[in-house]
């Protein structure tokens, strides 16, 4: 269920950061708890999961959010449901969503801010090269930078790995000056303090949010 004491603590520490709800552990009841609560940007990380419960919701006025790793081959099925995509990392995912979408889809670039090799994400010094080459794309507008920090309890770590994303972010804006890709979505419940801290703007909370019953 919904630990309310965990998502008064976190709006609480919320400056204006949109906060989306992972639901990929939980199920319907949960839903209907966030939604009773005001929370109306749900994220989901499976395509198969996410249409169940989208189709599910339809009543009610959700924000999809997906943000796990994306097939081409999967795109056609979900990418009109969802009102955000955060894992916008490779040319063939974008011209899949160029030719599916029906109107421009506001994305983040994913950026594996953690360099791990076992993680999905551009690498930060390819965004640029990869935004170059999509940012004349009808159906992608790029609103700004996505990235998972390391899970760790090391803060100073965690802070390493965000700070790639915030000076990546700085090379865009002096690279174009327009303005368009300015948000950051990082934050997940083990390290949402120092995303806050550091200027986050979507944050992505799941296991924090809820409790056994
Ligand atoms: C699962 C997931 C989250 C939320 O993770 P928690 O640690 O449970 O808060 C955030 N972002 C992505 C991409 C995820 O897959």
């Amino acid at each position: 269920m919904l630990n309310q004491k965990n998502l008064a603590y976190l709006e609480n520490l919320m400056t204006d950061q949109t906060l989306i709800a992972v639901t990929k552990y939980v199920g319907d009841k949960e839903i209907n708890e966030l939604v009773n609560a005001g929370i109306k940007d749900l994220g989901e990380n499976r395509v198969k999961k996410f249409l169940d419960k989208y189709e599910k919701h339809q009543d009610k006025a959700i924000n999809w959010h997906f943000i796990g790793h994306l097939q081409s081959k999967k795109v056609k099925k979900m990418i009109n449901k969802i009102t955000l995509l955060h894992s916008l990392d490779r040319m063939s995912l974008a011209d899949e969503i160029e030719k599916r979408r029906e109107k421009p889809l506001p994305c983040f670039l994913e950026v594996n801010i953690a360099n791990d090799p076992n993680k999905y994400g551009l690498k930060p010094e390819n965004a640029l090269d990869f935004y170059n080459k999509i940012k004349e794309y009808d159906k992608i507008k790029v609103i700004g930078l996505m990235g998972m920090a390391k899970h760790t309890d090391d803060k100073e770590i965690i802070r390493e790995n965000f700070n790639v994303l915030l000076k990546l972010r700085e090379e865009f804006n002096r690279e174009y000056n327009d303005n368009k890709v300015t948000k950051l979505s990082m934050g997940m419940s083990n390290d949402f303090e120092v995303a806050i801290e550091m200027g986050a703007t979507h944050l992505r909370i799941g296991s924090f949010l809820f409790e056994e019953e």
